[in-house]
């Protein structure tokens, strides 16, 4: 440990590190540092580093520990055994656990806790490396890490010390000053500006606690500032700036123009351009020959125009009537195509007709023809039977012995 300064604020009103009593440490903030963490921050106050993360609103264990009408608020304020000169006990101390009780209880105003029954919200806390003022720095990280968890919060909570050293009142005291100084005083409060944590180690008189109030308000505003400078970096939405309209471009070319005129060294040229225009606008007003000469042909023009148009309506006209022409005569087609068709369907009928008629005629024919056939069959058959008799007759003679002898000629 190194030994006492002789004075830790130099006769032009310096501190050791360069500040004045006003004035508090760099602050640097990291958010969302941790991926396993619902919201987190990493936070370098001096030389003081801390690494905050935030863990639900989640089911809180053990159930004993649950409260039905709203979240429990858990915060564990843990130093490294290597964030100071000596190295630190490991584990829970009697300082830590105060440090994270008078912690949990500067959030509890703003967490909206009563959304989450039956949750834990966790805060873990871990000094990486201390030089004063970690339970200051701590808060401020836990807020910002809390934000980055979507916890419902009424405002951030912002944290600073004052304290007096050298019989001065100085703001956001650094390691030496709190080793020798006089007196420490670690302040908490919301943006509103309501205190959710104040201690005192040392003493002070009630002048001096305003005084350093002052300066403490002065610190967190600032040390709220750049909390939400992080938070806004990391959460708000860039808004694309809608395009200038054309019109307004025009104002501001006319604008231009305007404020670009020429200046008056060119005033006689001008002049001499001024005038030619005024003559030339005389010339066109004048009612000459020749404008009178070009009245007729103008009319003349409005009349070919007219016609033209007319023509034009004529056309559409005509374009109309040849559509509908063209529809009738589709129409005529189709009747025709449908009048031939049935025509052709007619005739098929017909042919059909005829064809059966033909094939009903065949038939009779060929009825008739076969009841012909039939008929010379049945003749030819009786013929043959006629004929057959005919041939039988002389041999029914011969089988009666009696009335023919040739048999008995034979048998002989
Ligand atoms: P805070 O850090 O909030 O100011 P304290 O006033 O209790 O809290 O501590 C002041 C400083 O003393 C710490 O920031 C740290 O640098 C140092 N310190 C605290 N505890 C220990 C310890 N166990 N061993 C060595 N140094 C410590």
């Amino acid at each position: 440990m190194n030994d006492k300064p002789n004075k830790l604020i130099t006769d032009d009103g310096l501190r050791l590190d360069g500040r004045r009593a006003d004035e508090i440490r760099p602050m640097k903030i990291e958010i969302g540092v941790l991926s396993r963490a619902d919201g987190s921050c990493y936070l370098e106050w001096g030389r003081n580093k801390i690494l905050v993360g935030v863990f639900g609103p989640r089911e809180a264990h053990p159930r004993r520990l649950q409260r039905a009408d709203a979240a429990v608020i858990r915060y564990r304020y843990n130093m490294a055994s290597f964030s100071v000169e000596d190295r630190a006990r490991p584990g829970p101390s009697r300082r830590s656990i105060e440090i994270s009780k008078v912690s949990r209880e500067a959030f509890e105003p703003v967490i909206m806790a009563e959304l989450y029954p039956k949750t834990a919200i966790d805060i873990f806390v871990e000094i990486l490396q201390a030089d004063a003022g970690t339970r200051t720095a701590a808060i401020n990280a836990s807020s910002i890490a809390l934000a980055d968890a979507g916890i419902p919060m009424k405002g951030l909570v912002t944290s600073c010390a004052f304290g007096k050293v050298d019989g001065q009142i100085v703001l956001d005291l650094n390691k030496e000053e709190d080793n020798y100084g006089e007196a420490d005083f670690p302040v908490a409060m919301t943006q509103d500006g309501e205190i959710t944590l104040l201690q005192m180690d040392g003493h002070l008189t009630p002048e001096e606690i305003k005084k350093g109030f002052e300066l403490v308000k002065k610190g967190c505003k600032e040390i709220l500032e750049i909390q939400q400078t992080v938070l806004r970096k990391k959460f708000e939405t860039p808004v694309e700036e809608p395009e200038a309209e054309p019109e307004a471009k025009i104002v501001d070319t006319e604008s231009e123009a305007a404020e670009t005129e020429p200046s008056l060294e060119y005033a006689p040229e001008a002049a001499a351009v001024e005038e030619t225009i005024e003559e030339a606008e005389e010339l066109e007003a004048e009612p000459s020959e020749e404008v009178t000469e070009t009245v007729p042909e103008a009319e003349e023009l409005e009349e070919i125009v007219k016609e033209a148009e007319v023509e034009v309506v004529d056309g559409e006209a005509i374009e109309e009537a040849i559509e509908a022409e063209t529809e009738e005569e589709a129409i005529e087609a189709e009747t025709e195509e449908e009048a031939i068709e049935a025509e052709t369907e007619e005739e098929a009928i017909e042919a059909e007709t005829e064809e059966e008629a033909i094939e009903a005629e065949t038939e009779e024919e060929a009825i008739e023809a076969e009841t012909e056939e039939e008929a010379i069959e049945a003749e030819t058959e009786e013929e043959a039977i006629e004929a057959e008799d005919e041939s039988k007759g002389p041999w029914k003679v011969v089988k009666d012995p009696s009335e023919s002898g040739s048999r008995g000629e034979n048998d002989e």
